[in-house]
């Protein structure tokens, strides 16, 4: 197929955009990124210290084919890139009750086994033996994943930006205010530049990635896409090296059940500790702060799963911003209503670990190329019969 060389917005500069704009870039689109700030924005989902890249979904099948397939680059970044961004330190499944045929553990481990990898299951004794900052007796079994660990979200996102620098991303500091059209065509935006001056910028295809605030952004999506809260904590611990792999890897402690998870300390003692409950709609630009129930509740799980851990005092808070899908598979696609206008969005609380893969699909997308992928993330119906989708975030 000849490509047509496009000009091409993204509006958005977090993992989705930064990566949809880098690989549109390396087609030939002549490509501009609009976000509020030049860098990661504080107040994106991506740029967090440290987000799960991780097989593991449970009987879903095609979100650990997905997983695989983003690993690959995952391990093709690191090795191009002047700094290692993602860690391959793989990912601890500890179970409440002995595995059993349904749960998330059981069938994540299966998956794992029939597409060939060799997850290490454990018990109690062993779990203690080799891990022994957990409290094995509340779980009695688990596995260790043998491909996955964690990515340095925020950085890796400043690295794609730069990426897409050099490829010739040009990058507008400014606020979306509308999608424009002409008829049913996009043909570009008006958006309010950082001094408060409306201006318009004119494209053939505009790329909506702007996480939670997508809803806001394009109110017809308000009820496909939500902004939910969700929260998260940085302990201080006084031996880092302590809490690192492989005696700490990052870890998933019944969550399903209980919401936990998280992730070795980093150099300088921050330990990061996530929760995935039912969360809260809120308003992107006022998610208020993490409750002290919340904190208090955090505390009775590090006092009964991870004791040494009881007294580690908070350093930092965060209420992060799920974009959640009414089915949780991500949202990209065109708008059937609007020629030229796709969004990448959709999250969902899992959507990080995809980065590499979601530049490909989006560029599938934008030059109407098949896609493998596409048929559970494409625009959608509430209620229309679906595929399984994702159980467990993170
Ligand atoms: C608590 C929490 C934990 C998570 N943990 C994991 C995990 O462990 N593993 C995993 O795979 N995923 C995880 N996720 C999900 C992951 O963080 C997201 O799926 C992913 O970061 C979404 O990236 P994004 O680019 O869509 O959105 P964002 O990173 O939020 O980027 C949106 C961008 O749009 C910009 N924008 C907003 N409004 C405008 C406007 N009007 N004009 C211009 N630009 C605008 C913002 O400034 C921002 O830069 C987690 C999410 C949360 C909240």
């Amino acid at each position: 197929m000849q490509r047509e060389c496009l000009d091409v917005l993204v509006v958005g500069a977090g993992a989705f955009g930064a990566v949809s704009a880098l690989d549109l870039a390396q087609r030939g689109h002549h490509v501009t990124i609009l976000d509020r700030t030049t860098g990661p924005h504080p107040s994106a989902s991506s740029t967090d210290i440290s987000k799960m890249i991780r097989m593991d979904y449970g009987s879903d099948v095609f979100y650990h084919d997905l997983a695989d397939h983003s690993l690959n680059i995952w391990e093709q970044w690191n090795e191009e890139w002047p700094k290692r961004l993602y860690h391959p330190e793989h990912f601890l499944v500890l179970a409440a009750a002995p595995f059993e045929p349904g749960s998330f553990e059981f069938e994540s481990e299966r998956v794992l086994r029939e597409r060939g990898y060799t997850p290490e299951r454990f018990n109690a004794a062993q779990l203690a033996a080799k891990w022994p900052a957990w409290n094995a007796s509340l779980y009695p079994q688990g596995y260790l994943s043998p491909r996955g660990g964690w990515a340095e979200s925020g950085a890796v996102v400043s690295r794609l930006l730069e990426s897409g620098r050099s490829e010739g991303v040009q990058f507008v500091q400014g606020q979306l205010d509308e999608v424009l059209s002409k008829g049913s065509q996009v043909s570009g935006v008006r958006y309010r530049e950082r001094g408060g001056s409306m201006n318009t910028l004119t494209a053939d295809r505009v790329v909506v990635a702007a996480g939670a605030w997508t809803p806001i952004l394009l109110p017809w999506l308000e009820d496909t896409l939500k902004p939910i809260a969700q929260p998260i904590i940085h302990y201080g611990v006084e031996n880092p090296y302590r809490w690192q792999s492989p005696i700490f890897p990052p870890f998933a402690a019944d969550t399903a059940g209980s919401g936990w998870y998280g992730f070795p300390s980093l150099q300088d003692g921050r330990l990061k500790l996530g929760h995935h409950g039912n969360g809260r709609v809120v308003d992107p630009d006022s998610r208020g702060e993490v409750s002290k129930e919340h904190l208090d509740h955090a505390r009775s799980f590090l006092r009964s799963s991870l004791p040494e851990l009881a007294n580690a005092p908070v350093v930092g808070t965060r209420v992060c911003l799920y974009c959640d899908t009414f089915d949780g598979d991500l949202w990209i696609g065109e708008d059937p209503g609007r020629s030229g206008l796709i969004v990448a969005a959709g999250g969902s609380g899992h959507g990080f670990k995809f980065t590499p893969m979601i530049g490909r699909i989006v560029g599938d997308v934008l030059e109407k190329r098949d896609n493998r992928w596409l048929y559970r993330f494409d625009w959608r119906e509430r209620g229309e019969p679906r595929k399984e989708a994702a159980r467990l975030q993170i």
